[in-house]
């Protein structure tokens, strides 16, 4: 008997795709992973468990066709020759394992690639400098009707590859502003005047030969779709739907046997929940793209809610639900609705986290899924960890994200485990962030493992219990976690600058966790930024909310610089300029006075001076240590009281991001009793040497 709500059943309904039918409607989309064709072991089996949680079609990364367009240092997949296609098929065979259909997305990256691998010019539309991250200083020579029909060639002989390696469906990607048919679509990237240039017919037309010369060779067996950017969101300059969006959905309404509705740039489509909290965010275009053709539309919009994805398909704005963030915060989302398991959910917190390992050429990562990337080199899974041997009491102090997920993964393999906690509620700092404006979100990380703990009858949970090494040697737990996390330092100490700020005393000073604290803060403030990521620009535009005149102080010549691997950066600096907060970069602060600060331009050396009342010390953070360094000194009372092993995780180890603190608390349980890491333990993917 089906144990699925009868609500939520149409989720469930298989869908046919040209000549292959879906199991179900959720439709991982194409993502990035760092992993790709340098780590094609770790692929597959991540592949392979997103479709043993239940995603009918799981799709590759995006997939490179042929050498002359190049996406290194960037790890995305590749298909260049017939050598390529076994380590494809790893992966469709992973996928196909538990009945999912595997897609793959072909790229050519065109002018968005500077070959710094291959080394072959590169070749776009028109002749033009590359449009790339990385701001290489090269330039994309103008295809000729050669190189049109050589690229059309490549399209076939790679989607004939895909078709042995055993994909069942095969993409035509023009999304992202990231490939080829795109740039042919756009107005400011294509200057032709021949047949592909001018009107939006012939802006488009590559699109179409491509549809029909990839459906013309692998359509007998494979499902066609079309992953198309409808909107740039970036105004007349852009591809919009008025001009080129509609148009081309219309000329080929009929042509691919699936839409993949994509919104331009990467920074629109993957939008962190900072800046769009709702889900669904890009339902106003699939609604319309659904209105002109009879094929199925898939579409994300970081969906989670088994009610939310319910009303897309009832209000006909989708036909199946798309994701990639939910499906790596949960691999098993689909299983868990179709099982009545919805309050199992690990829901994505709109983070970014996953994307920074993609734009830093590294495995994926997740806030939320400590699993996610360490399938093959660590043999984990995201529902399934080793029963303990000797499941012996386990004392976990401080209930962050690093306590909760330690406590909630030794409960899982069977510890009795109790939790004591110095305030009155879990989750540590998610529970404090959650509460600073655009973060809301980052509540989900306390929430999913809450569920589990409050309810586990071996988790007993202490709330005001800040326990001293003398509590804990009284205790007499033989195992003692320390997850007691870290404290923003407050003395302007941060990346280069190492010397404590001169004239701290003469000014009202706070930090991040006064703020959180409620401190009152008084005038003018000055927000000092040495840690780069989302809390210094967060308290700035709360203070300024708060009618505060603020000014935004960085030695990084962008504001919350490291945002930009979350593709967060440009919106956080336009929100902070919009919201009239004065940015001071490049700067750095050599002196704090009673009526403000000293700061020095680090270029110039030039010197300035900003009134403020309070300074805001954003700059790095101190690991509250100090339980586990006091213990571990009295040796000889450790083992009096009969503690056998004590161990350190989390922000208190080393303070880092919130995803940071999540793996250590879950790796802490699995490696346990021992909770650091046994370089045994961790396989890597070696280049074959012959
Ligand atoms: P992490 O990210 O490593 O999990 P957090 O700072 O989020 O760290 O969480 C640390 C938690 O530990 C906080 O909830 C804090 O109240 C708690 N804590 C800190 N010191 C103690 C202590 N001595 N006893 C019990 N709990 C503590
Ligand atoms: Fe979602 Fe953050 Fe995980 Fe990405 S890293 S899937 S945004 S929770």
């Amino acid at each position: 008997m089906s144990l699925t709500d009868p609500r939520y059943s149409v989720l469930f309904e298989p869908v046919k795709i040209g000549p292959v039918t879906a199991p179900n409607r959720f439709y991982q989309v194409p993502h990035c992973n760092g992993m790709a064709h340098a780590r094609p072991k770790s692929l597959a089996a991540m592949r392979g468990v997103k479709a043993e949680g239940g995603w009918g079609v799981v799709s590759t990364e995006e997939v490179e066709i042929h050498p002359s367009a190049d996406l290194n240092p960037v790890i995305e997949g590749r298909l260049w020759s017939d050598d390529d296609i076994p380590y494809h098929a790893k992966t469709v065979e992973a996928i196909h394992e538990h009945g999912s259909l595997a897609a793959i997305q072909l790229a050519y990256n065109g002018m968005a690639a500077a070959n710094l691998f291959t080394r072959i010019p590169p070749m776009g539309p028109s002749n033009m400098s590359v449009v790339w991250d990385f701001g290489d200083p090269v330039q994309a020579r103008a295809m000729d009707k050669d190189d049109i029909r050589n690229l059309r060639q490549w399209y076939r002989d790679a989607a004939r590859r895909a078709q042995i390696a055993g994909y069942d469906i095969v993409y035509m990607y023009a999304g992202h502003n990231m490939v080829t048919p795109m740039h042919f679509l756009s107005r400011r990237y294509n200057d032709r005047s021949d047949e592909y240039g001018g009107s939006v017919e012939n802006r488009a037309r590559l699109i179409g030969e491509l549809l029909e010369d990839i459906k013309e060779e692998v359509g007998q067996t494979c499902g066609i779709a079309f992953r198309f950017a409808v909107d740039e969101m970036r105004g007349p300059e852009g591809i919009t739907w008025e001009e080129e969006g509609r148009a081309v959905v219309e000329m080929y309404a009929e042509l691919p046997d699936l839409w993949d509705v994509n919104v331009a740039d990467w920074s629109n489509d993957s939008q962190t929940a900072r800046f769009a909290p709702q889900e669904g965010y890009q339902t106003k275009y699939t609604k319309e793209v659904k209105k002109l053709t009879t094929k199925p539309v898939v579409g994300v919009g970081r969906f989670t809610s088994a009610d939310g994805m319910v009303s897309q398909l009832k209000n006909g704005y989708l036909d199946m639900i798309g994701a990639a963030r939910p499906s790596i915060a949960d691999p098993f989302l689909p299983n868990k609705i179709r099982d009545n398991r919805i309050e199992e959910i690990r829901e994505c917190i709109g983070c970014n986290i996953c994307v920074s390992g993609d734009n830093m050429s590294v495995p994926i990562r997740c806030t939320q899924n400590p699993t996610m990337g360490e399938e093959w080199r660590r043999g984990w899974h995201p529902e399934k960890i080793e029963k303990a041997e000797n499941p012996d009491p386990v004392l976990v102090v401080g209930s962050g994200p690093a306590g909760m997920e330690a406590a909630l993964q030794l409960s899982n393999r069977g510890h009795p485990v109790t939790l004591a906690e110095a305030g009155t509620e879990l989750g540590g700092r998610v529970a404090r962030e959650s509460r600073l404006p655009g973060l809301a979100s980052y509540i989900r990380v306390r929430d999913y493992r809450e569920h589990y703990l409050l309810t586990r009858p071996d988790v007993d949970i202490y709330f005001d219990s800040k326990l001293s090494g003398d509590d804990i040697l009284e205790f007499g737990f033989e195992h003692v976690i320390v997850a007691t996390g870290s404290k923003w330092k407050r003395t302007g100490q941060g990346r280069d600058n190492r010397n404590v700020i001169k004239g701290l005393d003469k000014i009202k000073v706070v930090t991040p966790d006064d703020i959180m604290d409620g401190v009152e803060v008084t005038g003018r403030v000055v927000v000092y930024d040495l840690d780069y990521y989302y809390m210094a620009s967060t308290l700035a535009e709360k203070l300024r909310a708060a009618g505060h005149e603020v000014a935004y102080v960085s030695d990084a010549s962008t504001a919350a610089s490291w945002t930009a691997m979350t593709l967060e950066q440009e919106r956080v600096q336009a929100s902070l300029v919009e919201n009239g907060v004065s940015l001071h970069l490049n700067s750095v602060i050599t002196e704090a006075a009673v009526d403000g600060v000293a700061l020095e331009n680090i270029y110039s050396e030039e010197e300035e001076k900003l009134a403020c009342d309070t300074l805001l010390l954003v700059t790095e953070r101190a690991p509250l240590d100090g339980i586990y360094l006091d213990l571990k000194a009295r040796p000889d009372e450790l083992k009096e009281a009969g503690i056998k092993t004590l161990e350190l995780i989390g922000d208190a180890y080393a303070p880092g991001t919130i995803a940071a603190s999540v793996y250590s608390g879950h790796k802490a349980a699995r490696l346990f009793p021992n909770c650091q890491d046994d370089p045994d333990m961790f396989k890597w993917e070696r280049p074959a040497v012959v």
